[in-house]
């Protein structure tokens, strides 16, 4: 097939080279046929043809060797789903022709005894699930085509293996005969015979493997393994639909947002193999480094095997590349050098691909008897620093523009790039190497079972999580730990790939390391390590340590300042930071952050030195025990402040006067209550009565906010002096203007804002009465209440700014508790009743709609109004999208988020323009 195709047409790119972007979508049509230089479905048809179905139709549009097959629509799964396990009408039919055409292409024949027609039968849904789903291989044998396959391969080792690859396969995905039971009789066959590796069996034990396989199959199910191909094929296809609902592909949508309507689609491919001896090969392949960037043919393969042999990680893969070979220290002979000519073209092919697609791409092939074979092409999942580099370079390649560079770049992966990595001056008592699979650093302690780190992180330890190889049911466990090692598998194993997408930073195939899960227990040259014990891992570099290793801070210039450079300049948001120490406040404006959105005051309250004092002022029962203990905290949150102001040098600080009840600042116990007592001269059992009145059950709701700024004013007054006296020395040190913003907590009744902005007016006076020019106060409000949003027209009257506090009004919207919603969220989430959690991800059918009434009534009452956000969603790339849409001033969020923030505002602006 596809004889037109030469390594010279590819290299002079003598292929078409515009994405189909227009669907070919029809109403009703299942099946999309493709192979033989053409396709009916396109690159542009994920939706309905899943990511590995709308890759493969591109591909053989393109002129790419393409095994000919055809995809099963998404559509299909959700009616199958829907219809307790139903086809539309016509799909038989519509499957039958398109095998046909198969046939046609290949020249083989499905069933045929003597040129039998075998097929893959894989899942592909929209959003790539690495794993997650289920495959069968080399559909279409039975006991006569075997032989079939024997004869014409020249090769009866060879099929008779492929057969018992098929049987196992089948048995488990499709009769749900567990992989272990064909694991025990081979296992066993190999004992009997003396055998130790799978390559020494001959036919003829595959033949003996073969006969106690469908033996086993009959004992667990009552039923023979099937002989009709047509029986297996459908059977394979709907094993395929059901595992759409498996319990590892419910997960893993949940943690990447998946939308569980989506479904997937089933592509039906005619069989290439790469296990047809040393001229044959499988490989997977990014078409530049997805660790670094790097613009070089990057991945692995392995000769003489098939499939998932690769992906599984069960043998270690061999480079492609020289340069590959060199950097991972491998000893086995690179593709390049093995198949110099098959190499070659796979280059052109990662060329071609690139050029078409205009991105990074992760590629499948197989290599049959020296002729290659694409089998699937996706975006490639990439680490941060790569994603960046390769959009930099893309632009400098004039593959992409500034604006295509922006949106290729995940503002959640940003993260990667902020944390700390290992300080090269540490000591670092290195007791393994391995792959750098993924990039960071992380201490924590050893766990062997992915329940057990999820059990660690539960209970707020950081847990490292070792295994021999993951497995897709490990994904809970490689997302609640902080970093993960593997003793076996390869850069593209299903470690490696899984932690570089989630961002976590692992050590693949360290095999010196070795794992004994019965005793819980690692060893390497002697050292043995038990669970527990403390390890720290470097995924940039691939070691393994003993013990805690300390960070250093990462260095943004490069790439990612270009990048941010480039945000920058499109973004209509402005972006500033969550902060309230000094610490906080250096970090965020190394980000990038445009000021303070919100300084929360409380902190300040809990510090040594100062938290008795606060307790005296609670506790006091008159305003004036109250305001002889605030005189106390009076110089310190000025000093606060000051040291804000002087560090912020002229950026806008929006300020919060206290929000939290409190009862949050009560002692505990006998020995706290003493020293409160010691310090305000009264008696402990005077402590202890008042501390039982000021308790309350509902703190969240309760007293708190400007509730106190009503009930005690003394204390907004004493904040209010601090931050306006610090303001005047800032300005008068300094000679910079100061910007204040005072913001009021938990506001819902435009009346409790009109009387603490009167109080907080008058103490600014009174501190301003000199008449400093350089300090500039405007007074505004959190909106948190549902009450506040629907009354934003009058509220406004005395706001000079919104600020939404939507961890608040999540909480109050939706009557649920910030603090123990996490009891049952997730079974919402499972079942699909909330999209994502609400406090992560703006809701925008609830929360979104009471922040629109908001915008729009206080704009009526006051169209300079200044709108901002300050809840946890200002550093999430979607809740980010709908500020910029709704017409938001700004966005604030904790100071590692603040880049996140920065290219996400780009993003939404630039979508909203196209
Ligand atoms: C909010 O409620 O969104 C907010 C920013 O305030 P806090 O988280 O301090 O309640
Ligand atoms: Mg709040």
């Amino acid at each position: 097939m596809n004889a037109a195709i030469t390594l010279s047409n590819l290299l002079n790119n003598q292929v078409p080279l515009a994405i189909t972007d227009q669907p070919q979508f029809k109403q009703g049509k299942y099946v999309y046929a493709f192979g033989n230089g053409k396709a009916e479905g396109n690159a542009g048809m994920r939706a309905v043809l899943g990511g590995k179905g709308a890759g493969l139709a591109e591909m053989s549009a393109l002129g790419l060797p393409v095994p000919p097959g055809f995809t099963i629509t998404t559509e299909v799964c959700t009616l199958f789903s829907k219809q307790g396990g139903t086809y539309p009408p016509g799909l038989e039919a519509d499957v039958a022709k398109s095998l046909a055409t198969v046939e046609k292409l290949t020249g083989a024949r499905f069933g045929n005894a003597h040129r039998p027609l075998l097929v893959s039968v894989r899942s592909g849904a929209r959003a790539s699930m690495p794993g997650m789903m289920d495959t069968v291989l080399n559909l279409g044998l039975n006991d006569q085509t075997v032989r079939g396959l024997a004869t014409q391969s020249g090769d009866p080792r060879f099929a008779y293996d492929s057969y018992r690859r098929f049987i196992q396969m089948f048995g488990d995905v499709v009769m749900g005969v567990g992989h272990h039971h064909f694991e025990d009789i081979l296992d066993q066959h190999k004992k009997v015979c003396g055998l130790s590796l799978d390559t020494e069996l001959t036919a003829h034990d595959w033949q003996d493997v073969i006969c106690e396989y469908k033996l086993k199959i009959h004992e667990q199910t009552g039923r023979d393994f099937p002989q009709d191909p047509r029986m297996q094929l459908w059977d394979a296809i709907a094993a395929v639909f059901r595992s759409w609902t498996n319990a590892r592909a419910v997960t893993y949508r949940r943690l990447h947002n998946i939308s569980s309507d989506w479904g997937t689609a089933v592509n039906v491919q005619a069989m290439v193999f790469g296990n047809m001896g040393d001229d044959s090969a499988t490989g997977v392949a990014f078409t530049r480094d997805p660790a670094t960037g790097e613009n070089a043919l990057y991945g692995e393969y392995l000769v003489n095997a098939q499939g998932e042999d690769v992906v599984a990680g069960i043998r270690t893969p061999q480079q492609l590349t020289v340069a590959g070979k060199l950097a991972h220290r491998s000893k086995l002979p690179a593709m390049e050098e093995v198949m110099p000519e098959v190499f070659q073209e796979l280059n052109a092919v990662r060329h071609n691909l690139e050029k078409h697609y205009g991105d990074m791409q992760d590629i499948e092939f197989t290599v049959q008897r020296g002729k290659l074979y694409m089998l699937q092409t996706r975006v490639g999942k990439r680490t941060a620093s790569a994603a960046l580099k390769i959009a930099c370079d893309m632009v400098d390649e004039g593959v992409i523009d500034e604006n295509q560079a922006i949106m290729r770049v995940d503002p959640a992966s940003l993260n990667q790039l902020l944390h700390p990595t290992l300080d090269p001056k540490a000591e670092r008592q290195i007791i393994a190497r391995g792959l750098p699979a993924s990039p960071g650093a992380a201490s924590g302690k050893i766990v062997f079972s992915a329940d057990e780190a999820e059990r660690l992180a539960h209970a707020g330890e950081k847990a490292i999580l070792c295994r021999a190889e993951t497995s897709p049911e490990d994904i809970h466990g490689m997302h609640a730990a902080v970093g993960i090692v593997t003793t076996r598998g390869g850069m593209t194993s299903h470690a490696a790939v899984v932690a570089r997408g989630m961002g976590r930073p692992c050590v693949a195939g360290a095999s010196e390391i070795s794992i004994d899960y019965k005793t819980s227990t690692m060893s390497v040259r002697g050292l043995v390590l038990k669970e527990g014990d403390l390890v720290t891992l470097d995924g940039g570099c691939g070691e393994v340590m003993t013990g805690f290793v300390p960070t250093i801070e990462p260095e943004l210039s490069g790439d990612f300042s270009r990048l941010m450079g480039w945000a920058d300049a499109r973004r209509k948001l402005g972006v500033l930071v969550n902060a309230d120490t000094p610490a906080d406040c250096r970090k965020a404006l190394e980000f990038g952050a445009e000021g303070i959105g919100l300084c929360r005051t409380e902190h300040m309250f809990f510090e040594a030195g100062r938290i008795i004092a606060v307790r005296e002022m609670i506790l006091a029962n008159s305003e004036e025990g109250r305001r002889k203990a605030l005189a106390k905290v009076l110089p310190m949150q000025r000093d606060d402040f000051a040291e804000i102001f002087r560090i912020m040098h002229g950026l806008p600080v929006t300020i919060r006067l206290l929000d939290p009840p409190l009862h949050e600042f009560l002692p505990h116990g006998e020995a706290e209550m003493n020293e409160v007592a010691d310090a305000a001269g009264v008696s402990v059992e005077f402590v202890r009565e008042r501390v039982i009145k000021v308790r309350e059950v509902n703190p969240m709701l309760g007293h708190r906010g400007c509730r106190l700024g009503i009930t005690y004013p003394e204390v907004y007054e004493m904040q209010t002096r601090a931050i306006i006296e610090a303001a005047a020395i800032v300005a008068k040190e300094t000679g910079v203007k100061v910007e204040v913003e005072i913001m009021i907590p938990f506001v819902a009744i435009e009346s409790e804002l009109r009387i603490v902005k009167e109080h907080v007016d008058k103490v600014a006076k009174d501190v301003l009465m000199n008449g400093d020019k350089n300090v500039h106060y405007v007074v505004g409000t959190m909106i948190e209440l549902p009450r506040a949003a629907l009354n934003a027209g009058k509220i406004a009257r005395q706001a000079h700014f919104f600020s939404f506090g939507t961890n608040d009004l999540t909480q109050t919207t939706f009557g649920l508790s910030r603090d123990d919603a996490g009891s049952f969220l997730p079974t919402y989430e499972n079942r699909g009743i909330l999209q994502g959690d609400p406090f992560v991800h703006l809701d925008l059918e609830g929360v979104g709609e009471l922040m629109k009434i908001a915008v729009e009534r206080g704009r009526k009452t006051r169209p300079d109004l200044k709108l901002c956000l300050c809840g946890e969603h200002g550093g999430d790339a979607a809740s980010v999208k709908f500020c910029h849409e709704l017409g938001l001033d700004c966005v604030s969020c904790s100071p590692y988020r603040v880049p996140i923030a920065r290219l996400a505002a780009a993003q939404a602006a630039l979508s909203l323009s196209s």
